[in-house]
């Protein structure tokens, strides 16, 4: 049986997954998409799929790769979702269609345990503050009994926890095969057990880390693979940039200093003055430091010849000076004393590599990348390309050349694109002569969504526009007991819609306010989700950036998501300039080729937080009239699915109340228009934002 037709088989309404799997619904979409992928695998080449919300685009994938039989590998976004995809949906599907397929999961170096570095931290536990020495001891504990060592697996423990960097390895700090644990060393068993796999998890800052320096395992991996998919495909650009361009941090340079303290007085005490060449290390971290303002100044700086803008050139240059010359010094010294143990061999050759990173930051900045400084609790230096399709076509699709096969490559996302050519996500990605497929969702937006654009809000620009939105979000989540995210463009706008809600319900306390970043975001997610029980806590919750993206809260729970502004790139940001200057040199306006297709895509993510099935019901409201009164508005509704429109506040309320009680097979809260219609009517009575009647 070919493998086209062991799909059909498997997703037949009367048969196969149907039958097997307690949780699967057959989906048209799912199945052409399924399809679609099998014949890629058939026949090699490249297919990209924007499957919409609902479609079910892991078991379309899965089912075709895991019925291929040939070795895959998969990544997706972050390692919570290579967790699920490993641990729940690719045994089950392995179980449901009965294939004997061996499968591995890899992470970075940083997510397993290192038996070397938790042997030395228990020596130096003396040193270790209370809160340490118990996470510590909690490690020890699991250490005993745990076999891949994966530190997901450690949930006791805070991820932020100081014990973490303790007991795992960086490149840097790891003894490779002079390591006395080599033999049962948790990252090598992982990589071996990725080798000799037919289905193997990665992420995608893994694949672009290891395609920079080829220590984890993936670029070895690459040649012997048949097939390659990438889900969560729309963040490989940002995060392919980040691991191919090339950076000196802070945080690297102090981490030497630690282990350049502990390691020398350690293993060569009285050698060298350990003290005082880490002070002038120090010393000159200090001085980069006070340069950029001791921590006043957050966010990037933009950086185009000799010194970041604003900088002082001579102190800039004295301060690298400096600092180059600590590092060379510690590198002549260490050295001289390198055979005395691996240890010490280590840290010269990262003396070494900083040196010459630090080097790349003292001559001009390449031609088609970008340079910045980046400012906050650490600074960084960074050098990036403006996006991954040279490395793509000279070092990922070229490895195709190299074993003389055809692999096949599947890129597959929610959201790659604003229109259905997905233009922008074949160029940055390099992909040329893909076969590109949108599978539509199958949610009956028109029926199970509406969108509002209240055209009394102040323009985008005012200072009262927060509060305008925050006294929108307070009425409405009245109305509906919480269940209402609002996704802020900014951290400064998060700030003030939250601290204008928590003062707005401080006297009541009918509605607990939730704010990205006062808890992970996992447990903010849960809260919110059981605020909505019966006798739960109503909840609000407001977040900024990775909260477009990831929230997934199906049911009622979450009937509400407010925008406050259309979410176009940060002016100013020295990687999204660079990029608007490439458009510019290509003869294209950056305005319409770049920001406004880039605001569509990340408000179409963003609206896809608020049906997550068939049953769902909600409101989209977006506190940005620009959407209604500029032209540029009507294309960024376009890549929105289509929803009923709520012209006035009076159908809003009224739509709002809807929700309050069970749905209907017919619900319908007002006339239903395409969102193309949604022009400025001003229709919306000039007053301030009334609150809804009670009842
Ligand atoms: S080989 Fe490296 S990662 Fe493994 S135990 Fe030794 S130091 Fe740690």
């Amino acid at each position: 049986m070919g493998l086209q037709e062991a799909v059909a088989r498997a997703f037949d309404p009367g048969a196969g997954l149907a039958q097997s799997v307690k949780e699967f619904s057959p989906r048209a979409g799912q199945t052409a998409m399924a399809q679609a992928v099998a014949a890629t695998l058939d026949s090699g080449g490249v297919l990209v799929v924007e499957a919409g919300t609902g479609v079910g685009k892991t078991f379309a994938y899965l089912v075709p790769a895991l019925l291929s039989g040939e070795r895959v590998l998969l990544s997706t976004a972050t390692k919570t979702l290579q967790d699920q995809l490993f641990g729940r949906d690719i045994p089950r599907l392995v179980a449901a269609l009965g294939v004997p397929v061996r499968t591995a999961l890899l992470k970075g170096r940083s997510s397993y345990l290192c038996l070397h570095r938790l042997s030395d931290a228990r020596q130096d536990a003396a040193t270790q503050s209370g809160a340490v020495l118990r996470d510590l001891a909690q490690v020890e504990a699991w250490s005993l009994t745990t076999r891949a060592g994966d530190l997901a697996e450690l949930i006791q423990i805070d991820e932020r926890s100081a014990v973490i960097p303790l007991v795992t390895s960086t490149r840097e700090n790891c003894l490779g095969a002079q390591c006395p644990q080599v033999q049962i060393c948790h990252v090598n068993l992982a990589r071996r057990e990725a080798m000799s796999a037919d289905v193997v998890v990665i992420n995608h800052h893994l694949f672009f880390a290891d395609l920079n320096i080829r220590e984890s395992g993936v670029a070895e991996l690459l040649p012997t693979v048949q097939a390659v998919v990438f889900d969560e495909a729309h963040q490989l650009n940002e995060i392919g940039v980040q691991f191919l361009g090339r950076q000196i941090t802070t945080y690297q340079l102090d981490g030497f200093c630690r282990d350049l303290t502990q390691q020398g007085q350690k293993l060569a005490l009285g050698v060298a003055d350990w003290r005082a060449l880490v002070a002038e290390l120090a010393s000159s971290v200090l001085s980069l430091r006070r340069l950029i303002g001791e921590g006043n100044q957050v966010g990037r700086i933009a950086w185009f010849s000799g010194e970041p803008v604003g900088v002082d050139a001579q102190g800039w240059q004295r301060a690298v000076a400096d600092l180059h010359a600590s590092l060379q010094q510690t590198d002549v010294v260490l050295r001289s004393i390198e055979d005395m143990s691996p240890e010490i061999q280590g840290l010269q050759e990262r003396a070494q590599r900083l040196t010459a990173e630090l080097d790349i930051f003292s001559h001009p900045v390449q031609p088609g990348f970008v340079r910045w400084l980046e400012a906050g609790t650490q600074i960084r230096l960074v050098q990036s390309p403006l996006h991954i399709a040279e490395t793509m076509q000279t070092r990922v699709f070229a490895t195709d050349a190299e074993t003389k096969s055809r692999k096949s490559w599947i890129f597959t996302s929610a959201t790659l694109g604003h229109d259905a050519t997905m233009a922008h996500f074949l160029e940055d990605c390099g992909l040329r002569d893909a076969k590109v497929l949108q599978v539509q969702s199958p949610f009956d937006y028109p029926s199970q969504a509406a969108i509002y654009v209240p055209s009394q809000m102040p323009n985008p620009g005012e200072s009262s526009h927060s509060a305008a939105v925050a006294a929108l979000v307070a009425d409405a989540s009245i109305v509906l007991g919480g269940r209402t995210l609002v996704l802020t463009t900014t951290l400064r706008a998060m700030r003030e819609i939250a601290a204008a809600l928590r003062h707005h319900f401080a006297q009541s306390s009918a509605i607990e306010v939730l704010v990205q970043g006062e808890s992970p975001k996992r447990e903010l997610t849960e809260r919110f989700v059981n605020g909505a029980t019966p006798g739960g806590h109503g909840c609000v919750l407001v977040g900024s950036a990775s909260f477009w993206e990831g929230v997934d809260v199906p049911g009622d729970a979450l009937q509400l998501v407010v925008v406050d502004k259309l979410p176009f790139s940060p002016p100013g940001d020295p990687v999204v300039e660079a990029r608007a200057q490439h458009f510019q040199r290509n003869g294209k306006n950056p305005f319409h080729h770049f920001h406004v297709p880039q605001a569509a895509i990340a408000l179409k993510q963003g609206a896809g937080r608020l049906i997550r099935r068939e049953t769902d019901r909600g409101i989209l409201v977006v506190c940005d009239v620009r959407l209604i009164r500029m032209g540029y508005g009507r294309r960024i509704l376009a890549a929105l699915p289509a929803m009923q429109v709520l012209a006035t506040q009076e159908e809003f309320v009224r739509a709002l109340r809807a929700l309050t009680k069970p749905s209907t097979t017919d619900q319908r809260w007002c006339a239903t228009r395409a969102p193309e219609s949604l022009t400025a009517d001003n229709s919306f009575p000039a007053r301030a934002w009334c609150r809804p009647a009670a009842g």
